[in-house]
């Protein structure tokens, strides 16, 4: 099955809104040129989502949430919840960053009540997942992204499988400059796909598209993405200038 490559872009914190807006502008420029070869996502901070989804009109860029709540309504202080989301023009949301699940104690519990109730309400998911330095240390990085992985699926069917997309995203590689090298990277998105066919069906593990993220740059976005099994890229700080991300999303269309 051919799959189609995906790009994200990760705003995390950081823009202000007419950052948000010129950011739009700058992607929408380059997208013809990329000639749907390639999705492509982005994920602002939520206030800016409404006008983001104004600017990026017609342009084929696709929103997300960089994060939803596991309720579906009701008293959450502070949360956002899927339906939300949809109403600001998203209809996607990142789930299980790194900068939640360690730097917020969020469990595979918590994720995977997320990653159901997002699909449920219509959203697709990108779910991320990775070990630490510690435990790639360890040697413990197959066992701690299937333990992810299967913790974080809970309860998802394999028809609601089909709008869920999986992020490696090493912790040890996200925001230091350092990268996981094509062939380590490869070798966990092997993994990781033959784990959706034992845990589901065959046409779901050739249909998932697998994201690698962890410092990707033009510089090494190509070697990336030429592995077999790393469908696209989640991006954080290159994404924040539209040439740098599009020049990912350019080597991404380009994958064989
Ligand atoms: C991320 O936030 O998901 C990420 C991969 O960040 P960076 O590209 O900056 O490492």
């Amino acid at each position: 099955m051919t799959r189609q490559p995906l790009v994200g872009g990760n705003w995390k914190m950081h823009l202000d809104a007419s950052g948000a807006v010129d950011l739009i502008g700058g992607i929408s420029a380059g997208m013809p040129e990329l000639a749907a070869g390639v999705d492509v996502m982005v994920f602002p901070p939520f206030p800016y989502l409404g006008l983001s989804a104004e600017a990026a009109l017609g342009s084929g860029i696709l929103l997300g949430g960089q994060d939803v709540s596991g309720e579906l309504e009701g008293a959450c202080t502070g949360q956002v919840s899927a339906p939300m989301l949809l109403d600001s023009g998203c209809v996607v949301a990142l789930v299980g960053h790194s900068e939640r699940r360690h730097g917020l104690g969020e469990t595979d519990f918590v994720v995977a009540a997320k990653v159901r109730t997002a699909l449920a309400a219509g959203l697709r998911v990108v779910l991320c997942l990775g070990e630490t330095l510690e435990q790639r240390e360890a040697g413990a990085t197959v066992e701690v992204v299937l333990g992810q992985l299967s913790g974080s699926l809970e309860g998802v069917s394999v028809e609601d499988l089909d709008r869920v997309d999986l992020a490696y995203e090493p912790v040890w590689a996200i925001g230091t400059g350092l990268t996981a090298g094509p062939d380590e990277a490869q070798e966990v998105h092997a993994t990781l796909r033959s784990a959706v066919n034992a845990r589901y069906d065959d046409r779901s593990a050739s249909r998932i598209r697998i994201l690698y993220g962890g410092s990707v740059k033009p510089s090494n976005a190509a070697d990336l993405m030429a592995c077999e099994d790393i469908d696209g890229a989640l991006v954080g700080g290159a994404s924040l200038e539209a040439e740098s991300f599009l020049d990912i999303a350019r080597a991404a269309a380009r994958r064989e």
